[in-house]
């Protein structure tokens, strides 16, 4: 989401004339998107304003914008007035489209720092884009987040949900897929809880389900993908689409947090161990095939051995093709930050590591099976350390890296797997 937001920003400074460089050193103007979903994020903000510091004295001229998730908190506010005066602007997540009206101002009201942050929160369409992909693109579907997880800050920095209207939607869509767009990322906090109101008639409403049946029917498009749906909403009429939408990827991201009920509880995820690999075994029989992908948390306050070993269990039966794993936060102005019952760093590291073994495990089998195998990718471009490999993804979401040439780029090519590793497939394009 916060990728979009930088695309979405890039795209309104281009269109006033602004154009984007290669590193920070030979920037004008900076603007630094952040996110608070953990402290390390935070850190690094802090870290990086520090080394702007130097040289906002040598050059006063020199614009430094902040925006993103931890300007939607007041404690991180105060600090960067009372710390970072020099800061030009201060933005939150709700005000993006006002950035250039903001440089405008700073012109204007020199040496003032400015900041608009809590209010606002609809929806505004029609914003320009710089797309890091030609051939694939992040489409907002939904904003905010009503669940209340008791260790996330979301829901206090992107505010109540709201759903975009099917039309615009499919709007932006058709014209990306105009522009040379083969895959669409569907984004949204909790996407199976999407409810858009068509325009010609307010009564209907468009679920989630509906949504993907929609623009599975637009000519050109050949991909779509979501992320991310929330279990306890995981409806039969979504996994059907997986059956009934030739262009749904079979891949599915499905937060599970932890293996334990108990935990779930605390965590206020509404369900439990049993719902998910119920849903996890349904979502394997109507979809062969379909790979899977998990964020779990390790160490939330008041996790016991016994619980952790509950979410090593569930990751050996639902056998992930990978896995994202967090060490518990903690989030200030969350209900989980009073807990008294915190986990001490050093259980949670060692739990931690424990975890990521079993996972790394799990994912080396499991791309190892591919070998031999031949899959569609869409090549997305060299990798970062090799001119000559190019890397895309399978329709599950694997990355494939082969030796490729800048014409690929954007295609759809055949890939016969040569072998699986732990975090990526080998192959040669045929
Ligand atoms: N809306 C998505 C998650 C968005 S945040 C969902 O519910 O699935 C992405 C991930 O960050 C979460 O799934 C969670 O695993 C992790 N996360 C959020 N808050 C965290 C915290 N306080 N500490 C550690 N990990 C956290
Ligand atoms: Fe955070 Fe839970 Fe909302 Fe996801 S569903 S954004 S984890 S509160």
């Amino acid at each position: 989401m916060n990728e979009h937001d930088s695309e979405i920003m890039a795209g309104m400074l281009i269109e006033e004339g602004f154009q984007q460089v290669e590193s920070r050193k030979e920037a004008d103007i900076v603007i630094i998107n952040t996110c608070s979903i953990r402290d390390n994020a935070d850190k690094r903000f802090f870290g990086t304003l520090g080394q702007l510091k130097r040289r906002k004295k040598e050059n006063p001229e020199f614009t430094v914008c902040v925006c993103g998730c931890m300007m939607q908190q007041q404690h991180v506010i105060d600090t960067i007035k009372a710390k970072y005066p020099w800061v030009d602007v201060i933005f939150g997540t709700h005000n993006i489209h006002r950035l250039p009206e903001l440089l405008a101002n700073i012109v204007a009201e020199k040496g003032k720092q400015l900041d608009v942050w809590p209010e606002g929160g609809e929806i505004v369409e029609g914003l320009p884009c710089e797309r890091l992909h030609k051939s694939k693109a992040l489409v907002n579907i939904m904003f905010g987040c009503n669940n209340f997880c008791t260790y996330c800050i979301v829901p206090y920095t992107r505010g109540r949900e709201r759903s975009r209207r099917p039309d615009d939607i499919l709007g932006e869509v058709k014209n990306l897929v105009a522009d040379g767009v083969k895959e669409i990322m569907l984004l949204g906090q909790n996407v199976n809880s999407y409810k858009g109101i068509k325009t010609d008639s307010a009564d209907e409403i468009c679920d989630f389900a509906d949504l993907i049946y929609m623009l599975n029917e637009v000519e050109g498009l050949e991909r779509i993908r979501f992320m991310t749906s929330h279990p306890k909403d995981l409806s039969d009429k979504l996994i059907q689409a997986f059956v009934d939408c030739d262009k749904l990827c079979k891949n599915i991201h499905l937060p599970v947090q932890s293996g334990s009920s108990r935990i779930l509880k605390a965590m206020n995820r509404r369900y439990d161990k049993e719902k998910y690999l119920e849903l996890v075994k349904n979502l394997k029989a109507a979809v062969p095939g379909i790979t899977m992908s998990t964020d779990i948390i390790v160490g939330f306050p008041g996790e016991t051995e016994e619980d952790f070993e509950e979410t090593l269990d569930l990751v050996r039966q639902v056998r992930y093709d990978s896995a994202f794993t967090f060490l518990y936060s903690i989030r200030k102005g969350t209900p989980a930050e009073k807990y008294e019952n915190q986990v001490p760093e050093e259980i949670k590291h060692e739990r931690f590591n424990r975890l990521v073994d079993l996972v790394n495990s799990i994912s080396a089998e499991k791309n190892a099976a591919y070998a031999g195998r031949t899959e569609k990718v869409l090549v997305e471009g060299p990798s970062k350390t090799n001119s000559k490999t190019y890397s895309g993804r399978t329709d599950g979401f694997k990355l494939v890296n082969f030796p490729g040439n800048e014409s690929m780029v954007g295609c759809m090519v055949d890939v016969r797997i040569t072998e699986g590793k732990t975090f990526s497939l080998e192959g040669e394009v045929l």
